[in-house]
């Protein structure tokens, strides 16, 4: 596999030579850098490698060129490799335009010229991309190789945990003569797919995510068996929770049952949060998070799921599936919810071949030119709408009322009236699916009426709502009817505070009825569904552990 290609774009010549050679000195040996004068000769250079199959992994270009300008070129090069990372080269003067590229161009960062020494200035900059770059599907000199059916749930789930952990891997078919190969070398059959097989050829038949986990370098097991701060759930509020406590200098750690960035890392574009007026991807900003938790050294477990929460004197207990416990002095819960399943009959036998919650991200790509029938009338239904009318024939959205306007957000609506392959179907409901190894057909019913019709299809994807998923706390924390996390004056009831609660104050804001475990996001009875908001409660919820700690 030829290395991965760092694109160096400046018409100056002077200035494209002394980026190049610095690049090179420090990279040359794992990475082909290519120099071109101008935007139009990059795309054309990019194009080219993406015909030959290879990765690029950095953009640097200039910001003031004749033709195209060097965010005009960024811009042009996302719809190309819209993995690489992008990085602009200004003047002072040009700061202004630099400002506004991280959010049009989602720039990852600007220079300023001159750039020297490139020790201090450039590389370490560099180095951040290209070590975020390595965790991308592009990096596919790392790659991981997974052979499966098209139809095989098992299979889903591996590639939808690789992909939702930025884990980059190459999906290959059991009947494809490589995916064949590859099972032959293992000493496999196609009845024991998945296999999964590592850039070193270490294979895994069947793996568990903990075990994928391993394999794909996330890790799974504490460093430590005492923290100040565990955080439960890596979602926008956890990751929030996490950022804030280890910068503060708490000892923090995450745990992560599946994959870092929750619900919001589902998002295929975030409209309205703070400072992104263009929107940006889920995945990204979560990404972003997770990197600057991880910079401020926070731990971050993966693949774990807590199961248990219990208090031992002063200290909180954590019990993982596994049966192996972590302690510490302070917990943040921040599990948000999870998608309600659709009870249709014939639908369960088809999770995962052809049902699928949420998953915009890792089957789109496969619904080209087909008809894909979404559920659901909120916001997440509408992004994938959008997402996925990129890549299928039609897509249909079943709602059961009679339009949008109550459950959607304006501009949402506006953007799905301006897109011909959206149609939206009201009143109507998914009332039943077949097929023979995955779903082939669906029954939709029109509420008003009654009647139902058939339609064709393999792609159901489902959002109708969520729903905390707390069991696990039941008799341990005051829970409301729906297993939302009461905290804080919701805790006190005709001004007595919640049964065996020990202190001699109240319970502080985002405190739930066990002192020193807080909760924050959507997993907290009363809270505002919105990333903003998730992000501003780990936030605070940190603040209060501060607060809970100081007066231990
Ligand atoms: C498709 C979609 C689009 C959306 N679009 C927008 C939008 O445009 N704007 C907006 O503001 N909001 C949007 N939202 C809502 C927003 O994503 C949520 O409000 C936000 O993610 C809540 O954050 P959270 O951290 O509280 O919970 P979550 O994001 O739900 O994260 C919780 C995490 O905890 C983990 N977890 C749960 N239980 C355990 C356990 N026992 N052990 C370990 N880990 C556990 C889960 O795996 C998950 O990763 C959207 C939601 C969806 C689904």
């Amino acid at each position: 596999m030829a290395n991965p290609v760092i694109l160096t774009v400046d018409d100056d010549p002077v200035v494209s030579r002394a980026v190049a050679r610095d690049i090179r000195r420090r990279y040359g040996d794992r990475y082909r850098v290519l120099r071109a004068s101008s935007g139009p000769e990059a795309l054309d250079a990019l194009r080219e490698v993406k015909l030959r199959g290879e990765q690029v992994a950095l953009l640097l270009a200039d910001h003031r060129m004749p033709e195209m300008t060097g965010v005009e070129f960024l811009e042009a090069a996302m719809d190309i490799f819209p993995a690489a990372r992008r990085v602009l080269l200004t003047a002072y003067a040009d700061t202004d335009a630099a400002i506004e590229a991280i959010n049009v161009v989602d720039l990852d960062h600007y220079l300023l010229k001159p750039w020297h020494p490139p020790e201090e200035k450039l590389y370490p900059v560099v180095d951040g991309l290209l070590e975020a770059w390595a965790v991308t599907p592009d990096a596919a000199s790392t790659e991981i190789r997974v052979v499966g059916h098209r139809w095989s749930a098992p299979s889903f789930k591996v590639r939808d945990f690789l992909a939702r952990n930025l884990v980059p891997y190459r999906w290959l078919l059991a009947d494809d003569p490589e995916g064949a190969r590859l099972l032959d070398a293992a000493g496999a059959t196609e009845a024991d797919v998945p296999l999964v097989v590592t850039a070193e050829g270490k294979a895994l038949i069947a793996p568990s995510e903990a075990e994928l986990a391993g394999l794909a370098g996330l890790t799974v097991v504490p460093a430590s068996d005492f923290y100040d701060l565990v955080v439960i759930g890596g979602g926008p509020a956890g990751l929030g929770s996490a950022v804030y406590g280890a910068s503060e200098g708490l000892r923090t750690v995450l745990v992560e049952r599946r994959a870092t960035g929750g619900q919001a890392g589902q998002s295929s574009r975030i409209e309205n949060y703070l400072g992104f007026p263009d929107g940006v991807s889920g995945a990204q900003l979560t990404d972003r998070a997770r990197r600057q938790a991880v910079k401020f050294g926070a731990e971050l477990l993966s693949a774990r799921e807590v199961v248990g929460l219990s208090e031992a004197g002063g200290a909180r207990l954590l019990r993982f599936g596994d049966g192996t416990e972590i302690a510490a002095h302070t917990v943040v819960l921040a599990t948000g919810v999870s998608y309600r399943v659709l009870d249709a009959p014939g639908l369960a036998d088809f999770t995962g071949r052809g049902v699928f919650y949420g998953s915009t991200a890792t089957e789109a790509p496969s619904c080209v030119d087909q008809d894909v029938y979404i559920v659901g009338g909120a916001n997440s239904a509408g992004q994938a709408a959008v997402h996925f009318s990129r890549y299928a024939a039609r897509v249909h959205l079943l709602i059961r009322g009679a339009d949008l306007t109550a459950s959607m957000s304006r501009y949402l609506i506006d953007q799905l009236e301006r897109i011909d392959r959206i149609t939206v179907h009201p009143h109507t409901a998914v009332v039943g699916g077949a097929g023979q190894d995955h779903l082939q057909r669906l029954t939709l019913c029109d509420t008003r009426t009654g009647e139902a019709r058939s339609v064709d299809t393999s792609w159901l994807f489902i959002f109708i709502g969520a729903e905390p998923r707390t069991d696990w706390l039941d008799g341990v924390l005051v829970r409301d009817g729906r297993g939302f996390i009461v905290t804080g004056p919701d805790l006190i009831s005709g001004g007595r505070r919640p049964a065996g609660w020990s202190l001699s104050r109240d319970p502080y804001h985002l405190e739930t009825s066990l002192p020193g475990v807080f909760a924050a996001g959507d997993v907290r009875a009363e809270s505002v569904k919105r990333v903003a908001s998730a992000v501003g409660e780990g936030a605070m919820a940190v603040s209060l552990v501060h607060r809970y700690l100081e007066a231990q």
